[in-house]
C-alpha cells in the first residue's frame, strides 16, 4: 500500500516530511496552493506547536509549555496561529523565489521579530531554539520558522526550492537531485501517470 503523506504524532495528524528543509515543511500543513482542493493541516495551535517540536526547532519541553499556555488563552492561541498562516505564505513566496523583493521583505520583517529573542546553540546548524521574551509567548513556534526561513532564503541552496505540479498540491521542496518534480511520487507522480494515461486512452479511435 502506498504511503500515507500524513504522519500521526502525539494524537494530531501532521503532514509527512517531504521537503527536505523545516521551513519548507511549515509551507506544506497547506496543500492546494494552486486554488483546487485546498486543506490545511494547522487546525490547531496544537498542530503548530507540535509540528516545530518534530522539525527539532523547539525543545519537547518548550512545545508542552507553549500548549498549556495555549489551552489558557484560546484567543491568543488563536491570533498566533493565524499569524504562523501568514508566515507560512511568505515563507512559500520567498523560497520559490527570492528574486522577489517584496516577498524577501516580508521575511525579513517576520525574522526581525524572530531575532529579538534568538539564541544561537554551538553546534547545532539545523536548531534554531528560539527564545521569546517570555517562555509562554505564543509565537515562539512562528519565529522559528521564520528563523530557519532566513537561513534558507540566503543560501546558494534556495535556487533549489521547487513546487509540486500536482493538482491541488503545491508542496515545495529541495530538488538535491536536479531531477525531482513531485513532492513525492507516490502521491502526486502516480495520480499524473494515471491521468495521463486516462486521457491517452480517451483520446484513442
Ligand atoms: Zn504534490
Amino acid at each position: 500500500m502506498a504511503e500515507q503523506h500524513w504522519v500521526e504524532v502525539d494524537g494530531l495528524v501532521l503532514p509527512r516530511p517531504v521537503a527536505g528543509h523545516p521551513a519548507l515543511e511549515l509551507v506544506n500543513t497547506f496543500s492546494g496552493w494552486d486554488g483546487s482542493h485546498a486543506s490545511d493541516y494547522l487546525a490547531t495551535y496544537d498542530h503548530l506547536a507540535v509540528l516545530a517540536g518534530e522539525l527539532d526547532l523547539l525543545p519537547a519541553g518548550d512545545v508542552q509549555r507553549l500548549r498549556r499556555a495555549a489551552h489558557r488563552q484560546p484567543e491568543a492561541a488563536a491570533a498566533a496561529l493565524e499569524r504562523a498562516c501568514t508566515v507560512r505564505a511568505v515563507i512559500r513566496g520567498a523560497a520559490l523565489d527570492p528574486s522577489d523583493g517584496e516577498a524577501v521583505a516580508a521575511l525579513t520583517v517576520a525574522t526581525r521579530s524572530a531575532a529579538t529573542g534568538v539564541q544561537l546553540v554551538p553546534g547545532h546548524p539545523a536548531r534554531w531554539h528560539v527564545q521569546g521574551i517570555s517562555p509562554d509567548d505564543l509565537d515562539r513556534p512562528s519565529d522559528a520558522f521564520a528563523w530557519a526561513a532566513a537561513d534558507l532564503v540566503t543560501r546558494p541552496e534556495v535556487a533549489r526550492v521547487r513546487s509540486c505540479p500536482g493538482l491541488g498540491c503545491g508542496w515545495v521542496f529541495l530538488d538535491t537531485s536536479g531531477r525531482r518534480r513531485w513532492c513525492s511520487m507516490q502521491w502526486c507522480g502516480n495520480r499524473a501517470k494515471v491521468r495521463a494515461h486516462a486521457a491517452r486512452t480517451r483520446t484513442r479511435p
